[in-house]
């Protein structure tokens, strides 16, 4: 299951009969190897004997696994790991399961080694709860020492225990954040403990503890007894100009010297920015293929459009644009993610942090300049998980859809449904609802986080295939001239109202039926209109989704009129109100009097066909053609 790939590779141990049966299931949908004592039976070819004591086991196979899931009391776990913890920005992520396996505990590196999300995953997954004893989970704050991680942060240096704690006792916590997304801090509880920025003249603000994001690097003061931790955003690009044959090492030391020079953190870099006639430099190509940065490379045309400080003549006798470095490490620091066309405006002040710099050794020579960009480079690809969640309880998702909720580094939705979710997000998660009739701009918005690197979960109720949103966001991707790949989708299924209308009243779907939505916004009442007769003609259940709104009144009038026309007036209908929701209503009624009660957009109508029939309350379509009633 891909939604597990971020722990792989996982071990799994089950030391009795019972463990094993508990966990063989999850190991075959997380596919992971279960180790079980020699003394027990292997189950089939997931199953593994391990030789020796359980502990000698344990360190060979320690390094190599990125989390390990223990069947077994934790005390006992506790002291087989505790020869093997190194500290917790390496450890993996050790997880208990109880032997009824109701609880799933996050017991050993919940943060930085991810286990107590993967214990949140493993919990839906077996329908358990999850045991998360971090501070700040229960708080719901975000992890500090995760902070940045969906946005593609580096971690820099500082106390980053003495700042956990200090949110942990909710003191106040000051953070000066100089560049990078602030939509986490949209999305904090609202007593969370963080100051943000300075305190103006007389504003007795004393922090506790202190958190720098930011591109320049921060020194900080032995002295100060304050716990302090710094986040490095990648916003910054290098503009690289150089003479032909330059090496990879002295582009490399130029940049470290530049940075070291101006106070910026090398951690902090985006990527590099140049000319198109660069763009085959070996020492440019070999330095950005070392180090993993993006290179961007643009035309003298466009490289000539900015306005640098320092134009060269010279230059622009011989590649036809005025300035390669700053030229380019502005328009790529503007123009680097351009889901959303290139910027006008360039804010060349803003923008440049560091203005050419010529650095020499023998025949060599590089330029640098360094551009600031409103927008960090995450350096993640993003995905977009089209995500159904059922018709509104907890219990009618699937459980595929749960992780994925859970899994997302965004949840976009609209507000009722991500009410309805809410115990399946955890504190990172970033959360937009945008109103229901947004539902363009919401696959919008998806899509171009997912473009910037997220992985993002696009709510919809019941399916999101039917009436939801996943076919927007195909559409909109289709229009963004998507390649296949990037962002990658995966959809989630969900259970329909039409099935959960029908659940709720027997089985009238049980022959062939349609479902037609009377929506007419999108679609031409003509048509609607059409397919109503042809379903009532050719004797189709028919599910009626989004009957009747304020402003829409009649459809659902017009709609009973056609399928008198060919059903009598006593087939049996069903209205279901908020199926699987708090204030659900079901009405069994028949055709002829289905406009006296309540029919409006949270309802579904099943209309039978002409052998449906009711009985004790149920409403119940035949499964035969031969039937005769
Ligand atoms: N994607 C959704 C449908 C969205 S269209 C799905 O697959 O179910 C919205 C319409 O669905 C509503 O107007 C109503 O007719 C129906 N609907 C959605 N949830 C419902 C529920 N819990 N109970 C009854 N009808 C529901």
């Amino acid at each position: 299951m891909t939604l597990f790939d971020a722990f792989q590779p996982m071990a799994v141990i089950a030391t009795t009969p019972h463990a094993t049966q508990l966990l063989h299931p999850l190991c075959q949908s997380l596919k992971t190897t279960l180790y079980v004592p020699a003394t027990l039976p292997l189950i089939d070819t997931t199953t593994c004997h391990y030789q020796g004591s359980l502990k000698t086991h344990l360190a060979k196979i320690w390094a190599e696994n990125r989390a390990f899931l223990f069947c077994l009391a934790t005390g006992a776990v506790i002291r087989l790991i505790s020869p093997l913890l190194k500290d917790k920005a390496s450890d993996p992520a050790i997880i208990v399961i109880d032997p009824t396996g109701q609880f799933v505990i996050s017991l050993c590196s919940g943060h930085q080694g991810g286990a107590d999300h993967l214990a949140q995953l493993i919990a839906n997954q077996l329908n358990a709860t999850a045991i998360i004893t971090g501070a700040s989970h229960h708080l719901n704050l975000p992890a500090i020492d995760t902070l940045g991680q969906s946005f593609g942060w580096r971690k820099g240096p500082g106390d980053w225990t003495g700042v956990s704690q200090a949110i942990a006792s909710q003191k106040t916590v000051q953070v000066i954040q100089e560049g990078g997304s602030r939509l986490w801090q949209e999305n904090l509880p609202q007593n969370h403990p963080f100051y943000f920025g300075f305190p103006e003249i007389g504003e007795n603000i004393q922090p506790k503890a202190r958190i720098w994001i930011s591109a320049t690097k921060r020194r900080f003061a032995q002295a100060s007894t304050l716990p302090k931790v710094q986040w490095y955003p990648r916003v910054l690009w290098v503009g690289l100009g150089c003479i032909r044959g330059t090496s990879q090492g002295l582009i490399a030391s130029a940049i470290e010297e530049v940075c070291q020079t101006y106070h910026l953190a090398t951690e902090a870099i985006a990527g590099m920015a140049t000319i198109d006639i660069k763009a085959d430099e070996v020492g440019i190509l070999q330095y950005c293929q070392d180090k993993q940065y993006p290179l961007l490379t643009y035309s003298a045309d466009v490289l000539n459009t900015i306005k640098v400080p320092n134009p060269s003549e010279v230059v622009k006798q011989e590649v036809g644009t005025a300035s390669v470095a700053e030229a380019a490490a502005i328009y790529g620091a503007n123009n680097w993610f351009d889901y959303l066309g290139n910027r006008k405006n360039i804010d060349v002040k803003k923008t440049l942090l560091v203005t050419k710099q010529v650095i020499k050794s023998d025949k060599e020579a590089v330029t640098i300049a360094i551009a600031q960009s409103e927008l960090e480079y995450t350096g993640r690809e993003g995905k977009i998980y089209l995500v159904g969640m059922g018709p509104g309880s907890l219990e009618q998702i699937t459980p595929a859809a749960k992780m994925a909720i859970n899994k997302a580094d965004v949840i976009i939705g609209y507000s009722l449904y991500l009410d309805l979710i809410k115990p399946l997000q955890r504190p990172e998660q970033i959360v937009e609802s945008l109103p229901i009739t947004k539902e363009k701009e919401r696959a919008q918005r998806a899509i171009e986080l997912a473009i910037w690197g997220l992985s993002v979960a696009v709510i919809s109720s019941g399916d999101c295939g039917i009436y939801g949103m996943a076919g927007l966001v195909l559409e909109e991707l289709k229009n963004n001239q998507w390649d296949g790949n990037y962002p990658s989708i995966e959809v989630f299924p969900g259970i329909t109202a039409l099935q959960a209308a029908a659940a709720r009243v027997g089985t009238p779907l049980m022959h062939d039926f349609c479902a037609i939505s009377l929506s007419d916004l999108l679609t031409p009442w003509d048509v609607i209109k059409k397919r109503l007769t042809a379903a009532a003609m050719g004797d189709f259940v028919t599910a009626l989704y989004n009957p009747r709104s304020q402003t829409r009144q009649t459809q659902i009038i017009e709609a009973q009129t056609i399928f008198l026309q060919y059903r009598d007036e006593n087939t049996p209908v069903a209205l279901v109100r908020c199926a699987y929701r708090q204030d659900e209503t079901v009405i069994l009624t028949n055709l002829g009097e289905m406009l006296t009660h309540t029919i409006d957009m949270l309802t579904t109508v099943l209309i039978g066909n002409n052998s449906t029939f009711t009985y004790q309350n149920w409403m119940i379509t035949p499964r035969g053609y031969n039937q005769v009633r």
